[in-house]
Formats: structure tokens, C-alpha cells, sequence
């Protein structure tokens, strides 16, 4: 059952798709606050996990990573997912069909071809 949007919410708050952690920390499912079609975070709209628990993209182990990686990789908006988290320098969950390792790992990536230009 969907909780009422709790104020004191940040997008670094949100977790994948359109669950948001509120700070008094239950879980807001539905879009966030004032994500209308022409928001940055509008793409949380249309995620997969939308459909599911917040849990299953904080897994505490492979298997668990390799589920929520099999969600993302049918959703519509794994691209615009990945890079709002890359952008936002979110370090825990599964965001667009990446771990908290792996999203370390593009970043790091793409400094050194930033610097090897
Ligand atoms: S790519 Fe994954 S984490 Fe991102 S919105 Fe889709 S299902 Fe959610």
C-alpha cells in the first residue's frame, strides 16, 4: 500500500525507480514529489520496480544483485536510470542494471578517458 509522499526527501534519497526512503525511513512508493513529464526524474515514472519490494534492489549478496539485474534488463528506462545514478553519485542499490561496484567501476572508466584525452 502506497505511503504519502514525507517531506525532507532529496532524489538521492530515492531508491530505483519511483520508491523514495523517507527520512523517518518508511518507504514512499509512487512518483516523487513534483516529478511531473518534465523532470529530470519523470524516467522513474516508467521503471520496472515500480513492481517490486525497495528491498530487492539492496541486496546483501550476488544473487540477489543477479535478480535485480534481471528486472532492470526489461525495463524501459535502464539507460536514463543508470546515468541519473551515475550522475548523482548514488552509492547503494541496483540502478539501471548496475551494483554499487560496477556503477565505481564506469566511473572510474570514464575519469581516465577524461583524462587521457
Ligand atoms: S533500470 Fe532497474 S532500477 Fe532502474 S528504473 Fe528500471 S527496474 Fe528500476
Amino acid at each position: 500500500m502506497p505511503n504519502e509522499p514525507t517531506s525532507g526527501l532529496t532524489p538521492t534519497d530515492v531508491t530505483p525507480g519511483v520508491t523514495a526512503l523517507a527520512t523517518d525511513g518508511t518507504y514512499v512508493v509512487g512518483p516523487l514529489p513534483g516529478s511531473d513529464e518534465e523532470s529530470a526524474t519523470a524516467w522513474m515514472n516508467d521503471g520496472n520496480c515500480r513492481n517490486y519490494p525497495p528491498a530487492v534492489f539492496f541486496p546483501s549478496d550476488g544473487v540477489g544483485v543477479d535478480r535485480a539485474r534481471k528486472i532492470c534488463a526489461e525495463c524501459p528506462v535502464v539507460e536514463p536510470c543508470l546515468e541519473y545514478a551515475l550522475e548523482q553519485r548514488i552509492e547503494h542499490g541496483v540502478w539501471g542494471g548496475c551494483s554499487e561496484r560496477e556503477r565505481r567501476r564506469i566511473l572510474k572508466r570514464r575519469r581516465q578517458a577524461t583524462t587521457q584525452r
